[in-house]
């Protein structure tokens, strides 16, 4: 059994409840929260509630007691299962990863620094220099990370507003020699526009809090937060975070990952820029569109080392072709506050995949020769955001919830067939499993030519002339008839949808209503070009505006290639307790909502629906001999699993087992209660 510890903590394992019902599940998720008791097994899954306290349970003391043991050898932990994908790397020398889910604030980047933390703590045994300089780059790199991808959102004072996908090297010691780190969907549009309540990215206040007066000056900037529209509503909070030491953290982290200061230095630039950005306001003389505050061009002029007029120019013109001819067309008021805004989302968006890309040529492993070293393996992390359902839900909550539908089948589909082999590898008969497939959504999604990917792609193709509507249109005509999808066209009697503008989508784990607007634009990610065209005339702005611009961040068809090549994952499962942030709080009607969307009860019915528990015939023994005679203190019999056979029969189970090769299977986890309480009382 998963933990050897007493009833009072509830089932360590959700394998173990006497029936799959969803109060069964809650009443122990709750009783184990409730004692402090944060983590519980789904067979290898980890299911995680977070705490809102500091536990004391990350220290050496308890890496220890993790090293090197079986899964089930200890109480739950997220260290039980980075030890199982760090031996099945090293045993197996085969890739493996380990997928954090669940809602934001959940727990999942926390959960993902402790994973990575144990892996530094039980690696290096021989304190090798480049292992630790390597180490200490990994962990180094993610306070930089967060302090330009995350923000503070009403759900979590430090939210991820990116996913990301870390690999982790390994020579043939099983020591880190580098790492990846793959980021995708950025949340850009926070660059421009926050909720009430929320803040913009970090990076932002931390320059202006905790950036010198000198370097203010030289950018233009002053300290005063509300001075800049972009992140005017976040000024307005009362914040716990300290952003002036952070700036000094991130400076530093920025300067061991190796930054060169001249990088550094256009970083703050870039985020100057986009602060000036926000301020240029645009007023109409006539017909004309006119910047009304000159001397902000010229601030972002100097900055981006251009000349002021070609800012300009940029801002209020867009140059088309007519035929032959190429015309500058001017922009109207609201075409120049949009483009304006692209703009900053856009070189946002690209400093960010700028500094992971920096941040990967410094950790990506170099010299390692794999005709003298072996193979080189890998562990990789998957810190994703969870299912999505928001009041308005546009393109990125689409991307999100595919994405997680997505991981849900992948996950179904590994447990099954882990299951399946492991069913083959002993011997045993295969049953047939119910269970819910949610494939026939994911075609929805992105069935080639019929698709709703494939009809967004199209649509995309001819940008310019077919508009969000005419998208819908689309989908109407082509997934109308889908038990699915549905939208007003579709489905007139339905009153939940409200607007003309919707289609929604029935997800494994419940309905999701989509607004189409911005789907087209959000999908192209149009960015004027003549924007495009100001960054490569620059003079003598860096390089890395040119690399800034040629590079492509993670989109969603990569995502997908790369959740497609999972070898055997290991999967953590992230549940928010309450909205309040409390640690006291067991919000039951919150946490049913995410076992359901995480589809944890599928996940217990596929782990238990042939066997809830198995074990090797000598682990097995070790716990169970002392209750027969023909076991204790030890057997006579020609083997292990011949013993066992004799324990069962004598205390009547022999109708709810099977005998594997190496293992006992147990049906019903009352059996194994009673050879506990038997155990008991021996
Ligand atoms: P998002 O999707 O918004 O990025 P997340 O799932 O990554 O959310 P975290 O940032 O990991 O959420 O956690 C939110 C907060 O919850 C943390 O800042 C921390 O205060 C608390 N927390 C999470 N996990 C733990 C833990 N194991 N122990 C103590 N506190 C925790
Ligand atoms: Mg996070």
């Amino acid at each position: 059994m998963a933990e050897q510890e007493s009833l009072e903590f509830g089932k360590a394992d959700f394998v173990l409840m006497d029936t799959v019902s969803m109060p069964e599940f809650m009443a122990n998720l709750r009783l184990r929260f409730e004692k402090g008791r944060i983590y519980t097994f789904i067979g290898e899954v980890v299911v995680s509630v977070n705490p809102y306290k500091s536990l004391n349970i990350y220290g050496r003391d308890t890496i220890e007691q993790y090293k090197g043991r079986e899964l089930y050898e200890r109480p739950p932990h997220l260290f039980a299962i980075a030890d199982a994908a760090y031996k099945a790397m090293k045993r197996r020398s085969k890739d493996t990863c380990i997928v954090i889910s669940g809602e934001s604030g959940a727990g999942k980047t926390e959960a993902s620094k402790y994973i990575m933390q144990y892996i530094a703590a039980i690696t290096n045994p021989s304190q090798r220099a480049e292992v630790e300089r390597v180490k200490n780059m990994l962990l180094k790199s993610n306070c930089v990370l967060e302090a330009f991808g995350n923000a503070k959102t009403n759900r979590n004072d430090n939210s991820s507003r990116f996913g990301k996908y870390m690999d982790i090297n390994f020579d043939f010691k099983g020591d880190p020699i580098g790492g990846h780190i793959n980021n995708y969907l950025l949340e850009k549009s926070r660059v421009i526009v926050q909720q009430p309540g929320e803040r913009s990215f970090h990076s932002f206040y931390q320059l202006l809090q905790g950036g010198s007066e000198q370097m203010l000056r030289s950018l233009h900037l002053q300290k005063s937060l509300s001075s800049y529209s972009y992140i005017h509503v976040g000024a307005q909070l009362k914040s716990s975070i300290n952003d002036a030491a952070e700036f000094k953290v991130v400076a530093d982290a920025m300067k061991v990952i190796g930054f060169k200061p001249e990088e550094i230095q256009t970083v703050y630039k870039i985020l100057a820029v986009i602060l000036h950005l926000g301020n240029l306001k645009f007023v109409v003389d006539g017909d004309i569109p006119l910047i009304e505050n000159g001397k902000v061009v010229s601030i972002v002029a100097e900055l981006l080392s251009t000349k002021t007029d070609m800012v300009e120019k940029a801002l209020l013109y867009r140059t088309v072709a007519t035929g032959r001819d190429i015309i500058d067309k001017q922009h109207t008021e609201q075409e120049a506050s949009y483009g304006r805004d692209a703009f900053a989302k856009a070189i946002y968006e690209r400093l960010f995949c700028w500094i992971v890309s920096r941040i990967n040529d410094i950790i990506e492993v170099k010299n390692y020769d794999t005709t003298v070293h072996g193979k080189n393996t890998v562990i990789g992390v998957l810190d994703i955001y969870g299912f999505e359902i928001f009041d308005n839900n546009s393109f990125e909550q689409f991307c999100i919830n595919y994405c997680n539908e997505k991981l849900q089948q992948l996950f179904i589909q590994l447990v099954l067939k882990q299951e399946q082999e492991e069913y083959q590898r002993e011997g045993i008969p295969w049953k047939h499993i119910d269970y819910f497939n949610n494939q026939i959504i994911v075609d929805l999604v992105e069935q080639q030519h019929k698709g709703i990917i494939a009809i967004l792609d199209d649509a995309c193709m001819n940008v310019g002339k077919v508009t969000d509507g005419m998208f819908l249109e689309a989908l109407n005509s082509k997934l109308g008839k889908h038990g699915h999808f549905s939208s007003r066209k579709t489905c007139a009697s339905d009153k939940i949808l409200e607007f003309d503008r919707d289609f929604r989508i029935r997800h494994y784990a419940g309905d999701v209503i989509y607004s189409v607007i911005g789907f087209i634009d959000k999908n192209k990610d149009t960015l004027f070009q003549d924007f495009k065209r100001l960054m490569y005339n620059r003079y003598d702005w860096y390089y890395l505006c040119l690399e800034l611009f040629d590079i492509y961040c993670m989109c969603l068809h990569m995502i997908i290639i790369f959740i497609e090549n999972f070898h055997e994952p290991y999967y953590v499962r992230c549940i928010k307790p309450n909205d309040k942030k409390s640690p006291q709080i067991f919000d039951d009607e919150r946490c049913r909502h995410q076992v359901e969307y995480l589809g944890l009860l599928e996940n217990v019915r596929v782990r238990r629906a042939g066997f809830a528990f198995r074990q090797t015939y000598e682990k097995f023994l070790h716990r169970y001999k002392m209750i027969s005679e023909f076991t204790w203190p030890n057997h006579d019999l020609p083997s292990d699993k011949e013993a066992v056979k004799k324990l069962i029969e004598q205390c009547g189970f022999q109708d709810d087992v099977a005998y594997g090769k190496t293992k006992i299977f147990i049906r019903t986890p009352r059996t194994l209660f009673t050879l506990e309480e038997l155990r008991a009382q021996m």
